[in-house]
């Protein structure tokens, strides 16, 4: 038996991005259960080349279709989708008020 301490583990993670936000997936936590594919309102989410815990394909996204609506996180039962989404930028305020003439 050794006595070394365990190193710290390293989660291997891939982070996608589109103008709204970022989609990362942590393929270490993933168990390949499917529903983040099922649920994701635009359907952007697809089987990846990288494998999960399970020996079974974890997921990616498709960032063109992705609103970062945080759906498949929540349905997510693993921690193993994190969505950010940016902050919107300050948008210059209109004055609409009818002109009096
Ligand atoms: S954030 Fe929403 S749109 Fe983007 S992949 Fe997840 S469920 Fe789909
Ligand atoms: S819902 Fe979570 S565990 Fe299931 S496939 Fe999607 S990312 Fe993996």
């Amino acid at each position: 038996m050794s006595n070394k301490p365990a190193k710290n583990r390293e989660w291997k993670q891939e982070t996608y991005e589109n103008e709204k936000g970022t989609f990362t997936i942590f393929f270490d936590l993933c168990k390949g259960c499917g529903l983040c594919i099922e649920k994701c309102p635009t359907q952007v989410i697809s089987w990846s080349e990288n494998l999960g815990f399970m020996g079974t394909p974890a997921v990616k996204p498709r960032m063109e279709g992705c609103i970062v609506c945080g759906m498949c996180e929540l349905v997510c039962p693993e921690p193993a989708i994190s969505i950010i989404r940016k902050k919107k930028k300050p948008t210059p305020i209109q004055d609409n008020t009818p002109q009096e003439q």
